[in-house]
């Protein structure tokens, strides 16, 4: 029996306009009433952050959001503050998707002050880590995720606030999900090295979710691995019906 209730987060990426993403709300919600037994997380674009925040109010459903600055303010065209999510209503963020480092450049080190702006304005960061798969055909998927924890943690004090999602970037999108198995192995390690760097104790409390080609079909094959405590979910999770499914199965 795990200690670590599954959390299971909503990617939508760069998908749903306010309509699309009020008519997911009307059919989702009424299939997660229960919210004792699995944290649930939708993740929209900036424009439906708030919209989507007004279909939530009496749902245990949380509002997350796919990305931020670090700054509080100021002069940086175009970027979205951690005060700003609050604001909207957003209780978590996520933070380094593959996505971002490999298409608009995101560095470790710009991920790292993410990861410090959202502990310190009270949002909590789901940092996504993994390898592709050049690095994983050359045997160094283990080598990267600890380099990409490492930098992403630099200067951050030991903290149960932390989600980390393990996504492998050949899985992405693909329809390629990793096996179960490899998956396990590398939540695993990653549990380890947060053991090694704080302590046992609230390594044993962190959640590890697994992410790259989640469906309804494999989620309770990831869900039976030890360490893997939920997924973050892209390409199924625009369905109303698929994200409840999966939502339904990991349980
Ligand atoms: C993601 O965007 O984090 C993701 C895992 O996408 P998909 O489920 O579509 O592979």
């Amino acid at each position: 029996v795990k200690i670590r209730k599954p959390f299971l987060i909503a990617n939508w990426k760069m998908h749903k306009t306010l309509g699309e993403a009020e008519s997911f709300c009307r059919d989702f919600l009424p299939r997660v009433k229960d919210g004792g037994r699995v944290d649930i997380a939708i993740c929209p674009p900036f424009t439906c952050l708030f919209h989507v925040k007004s279909f939530l109010a009496s749902s245990p459903v949380k509002l997350g959001a796919q990305n931020m600055f670090w700054e509080e303010k100021g002069a940086y065209t175009g970027e979205v503050s951690p005060v700003m999510l609050v604001d909207a209503g957003c209780e978590l963020v996520i933070i380094g998707h593959s996505e971002r480092r490999i298409i608009l450049g995101e560095t470790d080190a710009m991920i790292n002050c993410k990861v410090k702006a959202a502990l310190q304005y009270g949002l909590l960061p789901v940092l996504c880590v993994g390898e592709t798969l050049k690095e994983r055909q050359e045997k160094k998927a283990k080598e990267v995720v600890r380099k990409q924890l490492q930098e992403a943690l630099e200067g951050v004090e030991k903290t149960e606030n932390l989600v980390i999602a393990y996504e492998p970037v050949w899985a992405i999108g693909s329809g390629l999900n990793a096996s179960p198995e490899d998956a396990e192995e590398i939540a695993s390690f990653i549990r380890g090295l947060l053991a090694d760097w704080w302590d046992r104790e609230i390594s044993s409390r962190l959640r590890i979710l697994y992410g790259g080609s989640v469906k309804p079909e494999n989620i309770s094959l990831f869900m039976q691995k030890e360490n893997i405590d939920g997924a973050l979910v892209g390409g199924a999770s625009l369905d109303p019906y698929s994200f409840a499914e999966i939502v339904r199965l990991s349980v």
